[in-house]
């Protein structure tokens, strides 16, 4: 089963799709950590994406679309979480027409406070990639992963200015795939805030992937 998680930044894609991969033996695939990978390792995708990330704009939808597929090439018998694509029309066409099924489409929906102050409390770690909150998911000792003993650290665009231009990029450009989805009819929304906790999330996306809902 090959799922996409649409929402905006800060509603928790990451998370719950870290959970669910472990429950479910599947993989998840985040475009965005694909790209800080090759940023790192300074790869020519990873030079000409840089700039894009830092100030919060979306990368170029070829980029984007030859690094997801050449990880999907990769095969998983259980399927994957497609975690940040696709994020533009132009991308989910793509995906339409290569040969890689997607069953079901789970859309994150979160109030703009709420991905505010995810967004700008996040530590994640350099070493393995968990996500922590200043808040919400404190790791024991301050600043070092639980999981690895990895160094935490604020992202780029996880400041301010970036976090304000993501979240109009969202709304012009990627909740546009709530609505085409629904076309396709295999869109199910998830509410993550208000009375909702975490496990209570990772519970309805578990019942949607089992069709109980
Ligand atoms: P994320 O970790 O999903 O929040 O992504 C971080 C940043 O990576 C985004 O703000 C974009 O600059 C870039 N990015 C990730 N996924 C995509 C995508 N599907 N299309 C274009 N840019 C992306």
């Amino acid at each position: 089963m090959n799922v996409i998680f649409l929402g905006p930044p800060g509603a928790g894609k990451g998370t719950i799709a870290k959970l669910i991969c472990d429950r479910m033996q599947m993989v998840q695939i985040s475009t965005g950590d694909l790209l800080r990978a090759a940023v790192q390792d300074r790869t020519p995708i990873g030079l000409k994406a840089k700039s894009y990330m830092e100030s919060g704009a979306l990368v170029p939808d070829k980029l984007v679309i030859d690094l997801l597929k050449e990880r999907m090439s990769q095969s998983n018998s259980h399927g994957y979480i497609l975690d940040g694509f696709p994020r533009t029309i132009a991308q989910a066409e793509a995906l339409e027409k290569s040969r890689i099924k997607i069953d079901k489409v789970i859309n994150f929906n979160a109030q703009r406070d709420t991905v505010i102050q995810r967004l700008s409390g996040r530590r994640t770690c350099k070493q393995c990639g968990a996500i922590y909150h200043l808040v919400n998911i404190p790791p024991q000792k301050e600043n070092v992963c639980d999981k690895c003993g990895g160094a935490l650290f604020q992202r780029d665009d996880d400041q301010p200015a970036a976090i304000e231009k993501r979240l109009v990029v969202y709304r012009q450009q990627t909740a546009l795939l709530i609505a085409y989805y629904q076309k396709l009819g295999i869109e199910s929304d998830v509410q993550v805030d208000g009375k909702y906790t975490l496990q209570d999330n990772v519970e309805h996306v578990n019942k949607i992937l089992m069709g109980r809902v």
